[in-house]
């Protein structure tokens, strides 16, 4: 489908509207995210929405932090932000905002509100507080507070601003109406007292605005004409309208929903994720099992194929959960058509050639890929002696050649790009286990059919035991065995998959993947496609080279 035939989303008919009417002149958007974790699945659709849009539009999205609250923020997760958002979005070159550039303006705007008899300075506690709110069925009570003046009210906050009085015994609220069948209308709190120092403004604050107060001021101080946000801040929407009509702001944005992007068999909350790293459940935040922007670029997805999935998805007025299948549907495609073809034995044997010259060398060159003549071509070393993977290989001479296309002995197997060989005996060592395989090869059959009373059973993939590299192979599972491991009373942690690791050392690989950078994409033929680990240290057997297991080769999903 090109973007013409797609139909439009809600999104898109309230924006092409308001700039029929003339009410918006340039789009702007935001993506604005609480620097506490690393971006997940989910931030990537927001991107996606937001950026997108801004680009649709000729207009432009700012990333802003949220960074209001400093006892979970930390600067590790700004730099990580920025990272995951100039990958997965790489020609964006908009402005980098925080919340916290803002705290001035936001101070002055609270004294404003307080001025006009719309915020006053609180002394109920938190247990008193919630008494006083009322619940969804009954109304709540007016503060003892409310009706304290202005000037006292003005006064106290400056002195919770510069840590006078103690956490917990004061807030600034907002006076909106007790009574309000939408709680969050009732009085909502505008600044908590925290003492403790903000990542960026030091110790200059003893009082951090809540998120209510903070956004729609926000958006309107960068010119948002549309605040783009998930479903749960649907019941905040009237208050954001409350701030924007009561307050001199320099612009009027307006806030939309749409709903989160759910995966199944995935956590997609960052207090979750937070946990699975903080309880070294995973490596870290961008463990390749993570749903992390991080963890799916250090397996192998890349970008690209992030952004197409995202663009496949509803833009709609409803959660929902998407299956993960349709995820990597997307990512296999996309490898399938831009990596490049490679050989890795994941699970060796040796093959000796008898009738190949232990000093004959002979270099096969293939294309990078079979139909992308711009992914170049790479040439293989072929000895007397290769590996080959041991389950390609049997003795049982009763299985059939449809079941079993692979090296029986007495039988002939095709060398990818090579010789037909057949295998002739094999060697034990002291265990039993076969440590070698004897064989010899076709003369005249690279790149030429099989002579007449030859037929091989299929096809098989191998490396040169000479000329080959070492490495270490780590294949994914699903993280959690359960498709909704974080469901009603589910504890995500117990259905953790206890087999979603798997580190193979000693595998062997065509040896121009030693310049494999992390970020390339291989299909290892026959296994799966992989990418080199950014993080890969020194294996058992010495090997500093590891690939990561980003998906196997078949893919199920129907769309
Ligand atoms: P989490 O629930 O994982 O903690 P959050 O909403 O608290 O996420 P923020 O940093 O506040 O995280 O999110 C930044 C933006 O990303 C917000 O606009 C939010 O609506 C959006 N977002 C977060 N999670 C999802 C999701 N699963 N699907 C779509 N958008 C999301
Ligand atoms: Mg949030």
């Amino acid at each position: 489908m090109t973007d013409i035939d797609k139909p439009i989303n809600f999104i898109q008919q309230v924006i092409n509207a308001d700039l029929e009417a003339g009410t918006v002149k340039k789009v702007i958007t935001r993506f604005p995210p609480e620097p506490n974790g690393y971006l997940h699945i989910g931030h990537a659709k927001s991107i996606c929405v937001n950026f997108g849009i801004a680009e649709q539009y000729d207009g432009a999205c700012n990333l802003r932090f949220d960074d209001t609250n400093p006892a979970k923020e930390d600067e590790e997760y700004v730099h990580a932000i920025i990272e995951d958002v100039r990958w997965l979005w790489p020609q964006w070159q908009g402005d980098i905002c925080y919340a916290s550039n803002y705290f001035d303006q936001l101070y002055s705007w609270a004294q404003y509100l307080i001025n006009e008899g719309k915020a006053y300075v609180c002394e109920l506690n938190a247990v008193d507080m919630r008494e006083y709110r009322g619940t969804l069925t009954e109304v709540g009570k007016n503060s003892p507070f409310r009706d304290r003046s202005a000037s006292e009210s003005l006064a106290l906050l400056e002195q919770m601003k510069v840590g006078e009085i103690d956490e917990g015994r004061m807030t600034l609220r907002a006076k909106i109406d007790m009574a309000s069948p939408n709680i969050n209308m009732r009085d909502p709190v505008m600044y908590r007292i925290k003492k403790m120092a903000h990542q960026r403004t030091g110790d200059k604050w003893n009082i951090y605005p809540s998120y209510d107060f903070a956004h729609g001021q926000e958006d309107a101080i960068e010119a948002v004409s549309h605040s783009i946000c998930t479903l749960e801040f649907a019941a905040n929407r009237p208050l954001y309208e409350w701030f924007v009509a009561n307050l001199p702001l320099p612009s009027t944005p307006h806030q939309y929903e749409f709903g989160r992007l759910n995966l199944n068999y995935t956590v997609t909350s960052k207090r979750k994720l937070k946990q699975l790293v903080d309880e070294n459940h995973v490596e870290g935040w961008d463990d390749p099992r993570m749903p992390t922007i991080s963890g799916l670029r250090r397996r192998g997805v890349s970008a690209h194929s992030i952004r197409e999935f995202c663009d496949s998805l509803a833009v709609a007025k409803t959660d929902g959960v998407v299956d993960i299948a349709q995820f990597e549907h997307f990512i296999r495609d996309d490898l399938n058509n831009n990596a490049c073809r490679a050989m890795c034995v994941i699970n060796p044997v040796l093959v000796t050639l008898t009738n190949y010259s232990a000093d004959k060398n002979e270099e096969f060159v293939v294309p990078g890929h079979p139909n992308r003549d711009d992914l170049g071509e790479r040439s293989l070393p072929f000895s007397s002696q290769i590996y080959i993977d041991r389950n390609d290989f049997s003795e049982d001479t009763t299985l059939s050649r449809k079941k079993f296309k692979r090296l029986v002995i007495g039988d002939y197997v095709r060398l990818r790009s090579a010789y037909i060989i057949r295998a002739d005996e094999v060697i034990r060592d002291a265990s039993g286990e076969i440590s070698e395989i004897i064989a010899s090869i076709v003369p005249d059959t690279v790149g030429q059919d099989a002579p007449e009373g030859i037929k091989a059973r299929g096809v098989i993939h191998w490396v040169s035991a000479s000329k080959s590299a070492d490495c270490t192979v780590k294949i994914y599972d699903r993280l959690f065995n359960k498709a909704a491991p974080d469901a009603g009373d589910e504890n995500f942690l117990d259905n953790i998959n206890p087999e979603s690791l798997k580190v193979i050392e000693g595998c062997k690989v065509e040896v121009g993947l030693l310049d494999a950078q992390a970020g390339d994409h291989y299909q290892f033929e026959r296994e799966g496609y992989f990418t080199r680990d950014s993080k890969s240290t020194r294996d058992s057997k010495g090997s500093e080279l590891a690939f990561n297991c980003t998906i196997g080769l078949r893919d199920n999903w129907k769309a």
